[in-house]
């Protein structure tokens, strides 16, 4: 009985193990800062630098916020120094933030930001890092580790990505300066402060520091600090897999489109106005991260959606996937796909245009055109555009027909006029007729009397 007892908390403690979280990451830190790291936080713009103004916020005062947390949390670690490039609101070059790095002789210089695009279409949280060997690897290991936690909390990953300029130097300035003097740089942009999506995330005071503690542990798991007050130690944690001679592959700038974007009909439920389309695309160079659709053919487009699997943080998403849509009553749709990658470039899907419409509203009333009505009937019209065009041409049926009737109305009306006008002229010349011939009969018989 006490063996069978024994085999079966074996089998239990085998079974648990292979059913707990599992490490998944296990490569070495790769870089080292020996006795003391010294930490650069730069909270970005100030003075009249205001960055983003946007949905009420100034991005210079939100990244102080942020950096001031962080620095307030990474103080708590044992062996480290840290600094702000500045504190006041003032007006500072992306050189002399990197001259104040290189000035304490800093470990590393992240610069803390708030994005927003154009179109308010973008969502989601991004790390840009140096294109050049070794500080890239740092970047992604650093970039990775921060964008898991934006991950866990609910925002889109956009990606460890990397600009370059015209020169094929770093785009970014502070990545760019610093680098020159040989301090490692990421810009953490958080979430997009425009996007209703990510808007909640920043929304006040409390959520910008929440960024700044966030910051300061993915700086902390990075350099494998330890901190007694907090009760945690990093000192063994594996960081993401990575290399210091050459740069990662999921960094590397992609200025070209995705390779293809193809719909292709799966099913549809015209009663329900459900349209299922299989939605496949490729881009070999970065990760696809959102899809858009349009049901105008092309006119307008919805809202960018995170495209199914995507990781861009591994560069890896879903080849293809079903795409359910809501058809609006009586249309018929013309539906095009967009297919994005990690760089905001896109590719556009062939166009699937419905030989039906969808949902469509009771007959109409039987119009005087038979042609008409047979089409209706049928529910089969070629195109959307079309189906607008035979509503519109059966709406004026309708009115023309009322007007028509108005008009034979009054022309009946006006004809009784015309008849009755005739008959009361032709009853008075009858009378009057009849009237002279009776006084020539009474002349006559006058002058017979004479
Ligand atoms: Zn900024």
């Amino acid at each position: 009985m006490r063996k069978i007892i024994y085999a079966f908390i074996a089998v239990a403690l085998i079974l648990s193990g292979l059913f707990m979280p599992q490490k998944l990451l296990a490569a070495p830190r790769l870089q080292e800062t020996g006795e003391k790291t010294v930490i650069v936080i730069d909270p970005g713009h100030g003075g009249e630098n205001r960055g983003t103004i946007e949905n009420n916020h100034e991005e210079k005062y939100m990244t102080m916020t942020t950096a001031l947390a962080m620095y307030d949390e990474l103080q708590l670690y044992d062996d480290v120094e840290v600094y702000l490039t500045h504190t006041d609101d003032v007006d500072m070059s992306l050189k002399e933030r990197a001259a104040f790095a290189r000035s304490v002789d800093a470990d590393f210089l992240f610069s803390i930001h708030y994005n927003a695009s154009e179109n308010h279409e973008l969502f989601g949280s991004e790390v840009w890092v140096s294109s050049v060997s070794p500080y890239n690897g740092y970047g992604y290991q650093f970039g990775y580790e921060f964008l898991s936690d934006m991950r866990e909390q609910g925002l889109l990953v956009r990606g460890i990505k990397t600009r370059l300029g015209s020169k094929g130097a770093d785009y970014y300035g502070i990545i760019r300066e610093s680098v020159s003097l040989d301090i490692p740089a990421v810009i953490i942009e958080h979430c997009h402060v425009d996007e209703e999506r990510d808007a909640a995330y920043c929304a006040d005071e409390e959520a910008l520091k929440g960024f700044g503690r966030t910051d300061a542990a993915a700086v902390a798991r990075y350099f494998g600090l330890k901190s007694g007050t907090l009760g945690v130690d990093y000192s063994d944690y594996s960081l993401s897999e990575s290399s210091a001679s050459s740069c990662v592959g999921v960094t590397l700038v992609d200025s070209t489109e995705p390779e293809s974007c193809q719909i292709d009909f799966l099913e549809a439920d015209y009663e329900e106005g459900i349209l299922k389309l299989t939605v496949s695309a490729s881009d070999p160079d970065s990760a696809l991260l959102y899809y858009s659709f349009s049901l105008d053919g092309g006119r307008t487009f919805g809202p960018r959606e995170a495209w199914p699997g995507s990781d861009t943080l591994t560069g890896t998403y879903d080849s293809s996937f079903p795409l359910q849509l809501m058809i609006p009553p009586d249309t018929a749709p013309e539906v095009i796909v967009r297919a994005y990658n990690m760089y905001d470039l896109y590719a556009e899907s062939n166009p699937y245009i419905s030989a039906r419409i969808f949902r469509p509203e009771p007959e109409p009333l039987p119009s005087a055109d038979p042609a008409l009505n047979g089409e209706n009937a049928s529910g089969i019209i070629p195109v959307h555009s079309d189906a607008l065009e035979q509503e519109t041409e059966a709406e004026d049926d309708k009115a023309l027909s009322l007007y028509q009737f108005v008009l034979i109305c009054l022309f009946f009306v006006l004809a009784m006029l015309l008849i009755i006008i005739a008959f009361q002229y032709t009853m008075y010349k009858k009378r009057k007729k009849r009237r002279l011939y009776r006084r020539k009969e009474a002349g006559d018989i006058w002058n017979q009397h004479k």
